[in-house]
This record gives structure tokens, C-alpha cells and sequence, in this order.
């Protein structure tokens, strides 16, 4: 790479920023633009439906890098400005203004929105979503007047922000349509951990319910009626149904996109000029031998440094375990490893799930670990990536007893 290489980076979160940072650390000396579709310097989303709700931190306080930093380490950032089309014979990037801009390698971060739900009155008064710190700030506010929350969805962010809502004297009703919170993340029995936890915090928690309709009188969210036809009354609605990743300018430019934007272990997308990182990454990951896509912090996190090696010509590989965490009322969770979909697992407890202090390993039919979870114990994520890593069949019984070092 030259002094006249153009690098230009599509996205405006932790992703886009950490890639601007490891180029500049790694010595990247030409022209560096980062395209944001938000106003806001690039920041972290897990605040928003935590501290940030909480009152005990501001966006300053979870802003990737000063505004300083940008100008220090002349990265051209257009924030308020979404890319347009990406033209590959070109090699250009169209902005609103109608221009484009030219490109030597390209970086997609574009990482994801807020699932829509499609019943009526889903775009009322009174019914938030939660992505982007005006999103949180307007919930924050609403913590000040309403009184009764309904929360559609018991994934990560509805389950947090129920718990930011209860911290602040809101009665919650949360509606989920599964059996179980989280039941996709974690299945039945730990799914049924986190029920356990919101339901001793008061809130009234309802499985296997479907939301039919958003009530409303006079433009705003008076209720939520369910599929059975009930009502349950509401001053404020949260629709938390997931996140869908924005790929449709990966799509549009040709290139290989499944459910995300298709990486290699380089983070190379099927054009070798264009990486993809973050939430859209769908990467053949080379530790776990499958496709892997994760909307977690710390693969937005991780991955720049990777994608920056690979911008560079540098042969590099993202070879890190996925990695989320939580954290609601008094727990504090670390997950680390991956269960594919479908894939036919056993738990194995070390510890007390009632007093919620315990390690929950998911086996496979042949007892390797393929993932762990520690709920309010602390530092053993190393020893988890270790038991994931090592292909060996662990004895249930032995890896159940707290007695047994791990
Ligand atoms: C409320 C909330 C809480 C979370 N809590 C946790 C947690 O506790 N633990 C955890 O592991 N993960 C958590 N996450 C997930 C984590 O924040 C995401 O995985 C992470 O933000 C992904 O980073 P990203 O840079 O890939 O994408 P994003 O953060 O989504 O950033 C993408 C940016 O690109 C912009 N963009 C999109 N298209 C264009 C375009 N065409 N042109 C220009 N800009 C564009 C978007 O506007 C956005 O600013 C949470 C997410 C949310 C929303």
C-alpha cells in the first residue's frame, strides 16, 4: 500500500471505528474515510439497554474514540450520510449529495436494524425500538412518565431493558412466543433461568403468547392485544423481536450474501478488495469448520484488527471463539463458544442455577463442549475456550462436580 491508497469504510458503529483505528496502528498512511448513516462519532450499542438506562452512563462514556482522535489520525469521517450503491468496476461508493467516492479497498460494517413487527399499530405513539442512543434516550424519558410497560419479545435486549424499566418502578408485562426467554439462544432449561430471574423481580412474564395488535386511541399505544383477543393495558409498548443485518448494499453490488455478507477466514468478502466485519459478517470460521455470523460486541470488537491485515495484503485470520455477555438486575452473564442450530445438545450444570452462580455447558452427542455460559462467576472464560477447543469428550459427571477444578 501506497501514501495514495484509498481505504473507505462503510458504517458508523464499534466495528467501523475499531477498523479505522488498527489501520492508522498499523501503519496505514493514505486516505481513510468512514462513511456513518448516524450523526453520532461512531459508539458501543450495549449501554443502551444497560447503564445507559440505568442513568449511570452517558454516551460520552461509551463513544469509541473522541472526536480528537479522528482529526489526530486524519480519518475523513461523513457522518449523517448513508452510502448508496457500490460500484465495483468503478471501484466507487455513491453518497446523497449524488458524488462518489473512489476506493483501493473497501470495508463494509454496516451491521444491523431493529426487526419490525407487522401488526397495526406497530408505528403508534408510545411504541419504541431499541438500536441507536436516541432510541435509548427516548426510552429513558419515558421511564420518567409511564407507568405500565408492555415488552414484546424476551430476547437479550427486550430482557434488558425490562430490567432497566423494573429499576426504575415500572410494572412490566413481558410477551413472549416461545416457551421460554431467549429459547433459541440457549433452549429450554436455561431459557427457563432467565424466566425465573425476571419473574422474582415482579414482572409479569407470559410465555406462549402472541401479540395480534397494538390498541390505540388517539395515535398512541393504549395496549397490546394478544392472539387469544385479550388486552393487556399499557402506557408504553417496546417491540424487541431481533435484529435483521443490512446487507442489502452488499447484495446489490454483487456480492456473495446468505442471511449475511459471505467472508472467508480472512474476512475477504467474494470481491478480494471488500471485507465485511461485525454483525453482517458471515464467516467460514476456521476453528469451528461452519459458517458462523454473530451479532455480538466483541466480533465487532475483534474482527477490524483482522480485516485490517487483510486490507493491507497481510495474510491474517479471525480465528476467535464467539463471545456475548449480559447483564440484568444482580446477574452477570459471559457465554463463549457456538451451538449451530438444530444441533442436538445436552446442558450440563456446575453449580446453582436457583441461586443463579453456575457455569451451563452445552455437550454434543459425543460430549465434546461446545459452548459455556458462567452466570455470576467470574474469570473461567479461558478455561471455557479451552474445554471448546480441545476436541476431547469430558465426563459429565466429573465437569458437574464443583468439587472437581475445572
Ligand atoms: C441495545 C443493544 C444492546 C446490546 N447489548 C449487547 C451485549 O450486552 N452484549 C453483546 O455481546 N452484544 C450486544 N449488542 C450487540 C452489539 O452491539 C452489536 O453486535 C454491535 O453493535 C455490532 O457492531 P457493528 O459495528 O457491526 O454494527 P452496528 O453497531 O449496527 O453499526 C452499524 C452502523 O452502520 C451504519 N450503516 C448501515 N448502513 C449504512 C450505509 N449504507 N451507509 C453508512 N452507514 C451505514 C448504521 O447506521 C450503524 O451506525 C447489543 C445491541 C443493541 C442494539
Amino acid at each position: 500500500m501506497t501514501t495514495d491508497s484509498r481505504f473507505v469504510v462503510v458504517g458508523g458503529g464499534l466495528a467501523a471505528a475499531k477498523l479505522a483505528e488498527s489501520l492508522r496502528d498499523n501503519d496505514f498512511d493514505g486516505t481513510l474515510t468512514v462513511i456513518g448513516a448516524e450523526t453520532q462519532l461512531p459508539y458501543e450499542r450495549p449501554p443502551l439497554s444497560k447503564e445507559h438506562l440505568l442513568g449511570k452512563q452517558s454516551l460520552a462514556d461509551f463513544t469509541v474514540q473522541p472526536e480528537q482522535w479522528y482529526r489526530d489520525h486524519e480519518v475523513e469521517l461523513l457522518l449523517g450520510t448513508t452510502a448508496g450503491t457500490i460500484d465495483r468496476s468503478s471501484k466507487t461508493v455513491a453518497l446523497p449529495d449524488g458524488s462518489t467516492r473512489p476506493y483501493d479497498k473497501l470495508a463494509l460494517a454496516t451491521g444491523s436494524r431493529s426487526r419490525r413487527l407487522p401488526i397495526p399499530g406497530s408505528d403508534a405513539q408510545g411504541v419504541y425500538m431499541l438500536r441507536t442512543i436516541e432510541q435509548s434516550d427516548a426510552l429513558l424519558s419515558m421511564f420518567a412518565s409511564a407507568r405500565r410497560l408492555v415488552v414484546i419479545g424476551a430476547g437479550w435486549i427486550g430482557l434488558e431493558v425490562t430490567a432497566a424499566a423494573r429499576a426504575a418502578g415500572l410494572e412490566v408485562t413481558l410477551l413472549e412466543v416461545g416457551a421460554v426467554p431467549l429459547q433459541a439462544a440457549l433452549g429450554d432449561e436455561m431459557g427457563a433461568v432467565f424466566g425465573a430471574l425476571h419473574r422474582a423481580q415482579g414482572v409479569d412474564l407470559r410465555c406462549g403468547v402472541k401479540a395480534a395488535e397494538i390498541v390505540t386511541a388517539d395515535g398512541r399505544a393504549t395496549g397490546v392485544r394478544l392472539a387469544d383477543d385479550s388486552v393487556v393495558d399499557a402506557d408504553a409498548v417496546l417491540i424487541a423481536v431481533g435484529a435483521r443485518p443490512n446487507i442489502e448494499i452488499a447484495a446489490d453490488a454483487g456480492l456473495a450474501v446468505e442471511g449475511g455478507v459471505l467472508v472467508d477466514e480472512s474476512l475477504a468478502t467474494s470481491d478480494p478488495d471488500i471485507v465485511a466485519v461485525g454483525d453482517i459478517a458471515d464467516q467460514q470460521h476456521p476453528v469451528l469448520g461452519q459458517r458462523v455470523r454473530v451479532e455480538h460486541w466483541a466480533t465487532a470488537l475483534n474482527q477490524p484488527a483482522v480485516a485490517a491485515q487483510t486490507m493491507l495484503d497481510r495474510a491474517a485470520t479471525y480465528d476467535r471463539l464467539p463471545y456475548f455477555f449480559t447483564d440484568q438486575y444482580d446477574l452477570g452473564m459471559e457465554y463463549t463458544g457456538f451451538v449451530a442450530p438444530g444441533t442436538e445438545t445436552s446442558v450440563v450444570v456446575r453449580g446453582d442455577t436457583a441461586k443463579r452462580e453456575f457455569v451451563a455447558f452445552w455437550l454434543d452427542s459425543g460430549n465434546r463442549v461446545l459452548a459455556g455460559m458462567n452466570v455470576n462467576i467470574w474469570d473461567v472464560t479461558d478455561r471455557i475456550k479451552e474445554l471448546v477447543l480441545s476436541a476431547d469428550a469430558v465426563d459429565p459427571r466429573v465437569l458437574a462436580d464443583t468439587s472437581t477444578p475445572l
